[in-house]
């Protein structure tokens, strides 16, 4: 087993972080404040390959093995702190180009892929509704047949990059007989189509440079040509993108953990009290020692769920419990660092308040961390 990066991973890595720290930080702050998604943004991201990092060049993509898909990630994490905008690109990429990648047909991948991949496309995820969260399968839109495809009603709810996206994979029920598996089907659906409307923008206490809200289908005609992943296969397909954005979304978490972590380090070592760098106190040191602990335990579990994306049989297991883990250490370090920071950790011009707030929604999103226990207890047989 070799737990090194090799030389390729080693460049990306530095290319993306020294991308992201010199491109992506300036104004995060009043951004943050003001809710403000900048598509020139999005465009530079794109011009690094981050917005399609696992698709093959064929298609418009860098083609990175998933691996090396997470490094990128944890990169960007690392280097950006508008944590939003890298929520964005991830989900974007992980819930919607990786199924178009891995389940579309030839068409639908010549069709998307490029513009997804070079920033002229965004993408949003359209999975729960107002009614069905945790319980996603519990879901009232549907699809029924029409023509030569189908009409698709219904309301999709924290659909993140909904205000913004040209398209969106939208699940609905197509047999309500068939249940979870097989009577789920999803689509893309193109935002230009008549009855599709993009209501209410949400406000929200974190990663608020990603724009959120809700999508209203009413009377949405698509062609048959519009199912992706064939009908019926929409669990399959969901379950496949939460792999993929348990394993890898989370590797931007270990990188916003690494540099939180330093920042813990170089202000316990300036600011002193009772005449003494208070990272001489046993009870500082000792929180900043459990940062580290967790980062690296994280990475760990983040790189072999990654791995496994394309090397295991199944690797629902490893995602879940890496996503439970990371998740819960990103809350946990982001605390502990406003408590490293004192007082000045509760005010904005730190920015450790504002990773408390954006690090505050991976409990919940991707599945909260009572469905991953759930997840993890029946893998066990429990
Ligand atoms: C920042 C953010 C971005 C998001 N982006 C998207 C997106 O792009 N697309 C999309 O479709 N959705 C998105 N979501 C929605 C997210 O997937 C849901 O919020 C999540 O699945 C939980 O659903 P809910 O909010 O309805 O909570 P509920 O399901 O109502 O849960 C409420 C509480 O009950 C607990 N609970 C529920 N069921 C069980 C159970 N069986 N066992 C134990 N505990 C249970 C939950 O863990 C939680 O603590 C996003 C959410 C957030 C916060």
């Amino acid at each position: 087993m070799d737990f090194a990066l090799n030389e390729e991973q080693r460049i990306l890595r530095g290319q993306i972080l020294r991308f992201a720290q010199d491109k992506l930080n300036k104004d995060v702050r009043q951004r943050d404040r003001d809710q403000v998604f900048q598509r020139e943004l999005w465009g530079a991201c794109a011009q690094m390959g981050l917005t399609g990092l696992p698709v093959p060049q064929a298609y418009g993509g860098p083609g990175l093995d998933s691996l090396s898909t997470a490094i990128a990630i944890d990169a960007l994490g690392y280097g950006c702190e508008d944590s939003g905008l890298v929520f964005s690109i991830c989900a974007h990429l992980l819930a919607c180009v990786v199924p178009i990648w891995k389940f579309g047909t030839e068409e639908q991948k010549n069709r998307y892929l490029p513009g997804l991949c070079d920033g002229t496309l965004i993408a949003a995820n359209a999975m729960s509704e107002p009614e069905s969260g945790s319980d996603a399968f519990a879901m009232q839109t549907r699809a029924e047949p029409h023509g030569d495809g189908f009409l698709i009603n219904g309301t999709k709810t924290f659909v993140s990059n909904g205000p913004v996206a040209d398209v969106a994979v939208v699940f609905a029920i197509t047999d309500r007989t068939k249940g979870y598996f097989g009577g789920i089907t999803s689509f893309l659906v193109d935002r230009a189509l008549p009855g599709y409307r993009v209501a209410q923008k949400f406000e929200k206490m974190g990663l608020r440079t990603s724009p959120i809200g809700e999508l209203v289908f009413e009377d949405v005609f698509v062609s048959r040509h519009a199912v992706l992943g064939g009908v019926g296969g929409g669990s399959r397909l969901f379950a496949h993108s939460m792999d993929w954005e348990r394993a890898c979304l989370f590797a931007s978490h270990v990188g916003t953990m690494e540099r939180l972590l330093e920042k813990a380090v170089a202000y316990a070592r300036t600011r002193r009290q009772t005449g003494q760098a208070i990272s001489k106190h046993q009870a500082v040191a000792h929180k900043i020692a459990d940062m580290k602990m967790q980062v690296e335990a994280a990475r760990l579990l983040v790189y072999k769920a990654a791995w496994g994306l394309e090397h295991s049989q199944s690797v629902s297991l490893d995602a879940a419990v890496s996503k439970l883990f990371v998740s819960e250490s990103l809350v946990r370090t982001t605390l502990d660092v406003v408590q490293v920071f004192g007082g000045y950790g509760f005010l904005s011009e730190f920015d450790v308040e504002r990773a408390v707030r954006d690090a505050i929604g991976s409990k919940l999103y991707s599945g909260t961390s009572e469905i991953q226990r759930n997840i993890i207890a029946g893998w066990l047989g429990l």
